[in-house]
């Protein structure tokens, strides 16, 4: 018997809502998009909530490939609001056994370095995913554009576009390099998928967009 480690899976970061919208479209991505990270043997980081399009993603990859394929990471602040349909008597933990393990941080920026390390040290295969959300991810899902702009990370962002959802970003990235604020070489950073298994695809398929900075975290 060996002590050798288990191989490294590849990590993928969803941004999502922690609402579930009103179309069922958004929870079956969701679940499509679980299905195919279990398919791909692929590790998720997560906001760490059980609400909305959150919970739906871990719970369905947990349930399909064990709690140590998930990692929740959630700003203590945010926990009464985002896990608040999971709490265990004490208030102040979930169960792991249906959405992995949770690391509570103290504040939203620490949550966002810690869920992107995990995605740039799973190496590649893994990256961020955007499911449908509100402004939370929104932002979220911006400032990981940004980050590969920039060359803090070289990492895949892929838009996963349900109904539609996404085609107002999606136009505006296409004006905005009409207008001239995002570079030609730019566009291509935010990649749009259709399907859960467009998503997957994306992430592996990924090459790095022309004329990115090469910045590092210090620098910031
Ligand atoms: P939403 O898309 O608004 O439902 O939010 C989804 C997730 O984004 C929630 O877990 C929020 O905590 C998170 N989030 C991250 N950054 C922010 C921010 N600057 N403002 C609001 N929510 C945020």
């Amino acid at each position: 018997m060996t002590n050798e480690a288990p191989p490294r899976r590849p990590v993928v970061c969803v941004f999502c809502g922690a609402s579930s919208g009103t179309s069922p479209a958004h929870l079956a991505a969701a679940r499509s998009l679980a299905q195919h990270l279990h398919a791909s043997g692929l590790s998720l980081v997560y906001g760490g909530g059980t609400v909305g399009l959150m919970g739906e993603v871990a719970r369905t990859l947990v349930s399909l490939s064990g709690p140590s394929s998930v990692h929740g990471i959630i700003p203590e602040p945010l926990v009464k609001y985002e896990q608040k349909d999971a709490l265990n008597a004490s208030g102040h933990s979930i169960d792991e056994s249906v959405y992995g393990r949770t690391t509570v941080v103290k504040d939203m920026h620490t949550r966002k370095q810690m869920m992107a390390k995990e995605v740039i040290e799973g190496g590649p295969g893994g990256g961020f995913v955007a499911l449908s959300g509100g402004y939370g991810t929104l932002e979220e899902l911006m400032e990981v554009t940004t980050w590969n702009q920039l060359g803090i990370h070289d990492m895949p962002v892929v838009v996963y576009n349900v109904e539609g959802y996404w085609d107002g970003l999606l136009r505006w990235v296409g004006d905005a390099v009409a207008h001239g604020f995002v570079k030609e070489g730019a566009r291509g950073i935010l990649k749009e998928a259709r399907s859960a298994e467009e998503v997957v695809r994306g992430l592996g398929e990924y090459k790095s967009a022309e004329g990115r900075f090469n910045l590092t975290w210090e620098q910031q």
